[in-house]
């Protein structure tokens, strides 16, 4: 579909990926009907703004088809069992994210794409491959489900040499013809599956990432799921398998050897076997699974021919967003850490994997998750534990199951203040060499806005605890 003069496009859903989709499509001279669900003050003021430049906006209706549509744009989170998809199967109309979109109008011409996805340590490992891509001094930009619109980058006046793109499942899902330079998937646990409906089905589109890679497709040898994606992937001739370990990596993998990040896939010297990229140190944090985040992150910048200097450099480079295992302060020998990104079980057992003797805040709501086996493989690492918000009794079970001699305080309030409480009762269980560690594994949406607005929130009683 190349010629866009008079097309009927439905965008699916208003928000960041919809109000920048309306807009192009509508200056490339398609007619632009918006469809969204929801009709608040939000929603209104983007309508009024794309109602200017003549596209129609129909708000409150995300269900119905509109006459003469030829194709759907949607949201990346609209779920695909929703009646407008339905509606569009049976009038055999594509349905393409906004991933797909960027991909077909300048994809492919504009850069590279270098791709990330994973449960988690997306967002982290995109920033650090960009910063080694700079380090090289290639002209580029982390994009996509990090914030950044691939429509924005793809078409916008910036010219870029490669980009960093994360990609979330629901990206994934919608993204049929992408094609990546390479891609990795970081790790494979159970997340969103109400929306997938399976953890076949999510799987399967995060192994999407793969297809049709033309050089290397990168997975975790700790995680045999990744390693099955790719061999069931399409890809192109020549385009090889690239394993990242913490271990002593084997032939076409980067590991760790004492403490130095070693590439055993792409060796610069062909008298050597391996070739030393970075110090463990030279990553922050040097926690295991940061370790493997800059470990994928320097397997797909070798695929595109970065040298290895260039990974050292752009790893020291790095700093790591708010929010992800932040140090916020030592207040009498005990260190806090922020971790209120880690909003699933999986990425809270990785940050308490990063301590030895924990006082660890947590809860939210829980998303349908369970909590038995995070806290048996966490239980010995734990000095005592305070819980806070709405789905609090499912961890306090756990803990009760499986270790059951940790003291466990049972905060049974759930309004903003009682972050400042739950740190004050961390301060009295933790002892000096201790962490005291939020990292909840839950989602925040109980008792704040975001994850972001949890994490101020214990940064902020920290500060009390000092003053
Ligand atoms: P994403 O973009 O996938 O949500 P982030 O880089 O923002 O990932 O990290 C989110 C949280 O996931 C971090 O705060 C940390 O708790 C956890 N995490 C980061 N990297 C990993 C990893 N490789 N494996 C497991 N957990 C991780």
């Amino acid at each position: 579909m190349t010629d866009w003069q008079g097309k009927h496009v439905t965008v699916a859903g208003l928000g960041v990926s919809g109000v920048p989709a309306a807009k192009v499509l509508h200056g490339l001279g398609a007619v632009v009907t918006v469809v969204n669900d929801g009709d608040d003050e939000r929603a209104r003021a983007q309508a009024a703004e794309l109602e200017a430049l003549g596209v129609t906006v129909r708000l409150g209706d995300g269900a119905t088809l509109p006459e003469g549509t030829e194709l759907i744009v949607t949201a990346p989170g609209w779920k695909p069992d929703k009646p407008l998809f339905t509606a569009a199967r049976k009038a055999g109309v594509p349905v393409w994210g906004d991933v797909e979109l960027a991909w077909r109008l300048r994809g492919p011409d504009a850069a590279p794409w270098l791709a990330v996805t994973g449960t988690n340590g997306k967002t982290t490992t995109v920033q650090m491959l960009a910063s080694i891509l700079k380090a090289a001094g290639l002209r580029t930009a982390a994009v996509g489900n990090i914030g950044v619109s691939l429509l924005d980058a793809v078409l916008g006046d910036e010219q870029y040499d490669v980009l960093a793109v994360e990609l979330s499942s629901y990206q994934l899902h919608w993204a049929p013809s992408l094609r990546a330079h390479s891609a990795a998937v970081l790790n494979l646990a159970p997340d969103h599956l109400d929306w997938h409906g399976s953890m076949e089905a999510y799987a399967a589109d995060k192994g999407r990432v793969y297809e049709g890679n033309r050089v290397a497709c990168v997975y975790n040898v700790a995680d045999k799921l990744t390693e099955d994606l790719v061999r069931e992937a399409d890809v192109e001739e020549g385009c090889r398998a690239i394993g990242f370990t913490l271990g002593t990596p084997g032939p076409s993998q980067l590991g760790v050897v004492d403490g130095i990040l070693v590439d055993r896939a792409f060796v610069e010297n062909r008298q050597k076997n391996a070739q030393e990229l970075a110090e463990v140190s030279d990553v922050d944090p040097p926690a295991p699974h940061n370790i493997a985040n800059a470990l994928a992150a320097a397997a797909l910048a070798r695929a595109f021919g970065v040298p290895a200097a260039a990974v050292r450099d752009g790893l020291r480079a790095f700093t790591p967003d708010a929010h992800r295992i932040a140090h916020v302060a030592d207040v009498d020998g005990v260190a806090y850490v922020d971790d209120s990104k880690a909003t699933n079980t999986h990425a809270a057992e990785a940050s308490l994997a990063a301590y030895e003797s924990i006082v660890w805040i947590a809860g939210g709501l829980a998303k349908g998750a369970t909590f038995d086996e995070l806290v048996a493989r966490s239980a010995k690492r734990l000095r005592g534990a305070v819980l806070i918000g709405a789905d609090r009794a499912l961890i306090r079970e756990a803990l009760a199951r499986h270790a059951p001699e940790v003291p466990v305080v049972d905060l049974d309030r759930t309004d903003t203040g009682a972050m400042l409480q739950a740190v004050q009762e961390a301060r009295r269980l933790a002892v000096a060499g201790d962490t005291v560690l939020l990292a909840p594994a839950c989602a925040s949406m109980d008792m704040f806005t975001n994850y972001n607005k949890r994490g101020d929130a214990f940064a902020q009683a920290v500060r009390e605890l000092e003053a």
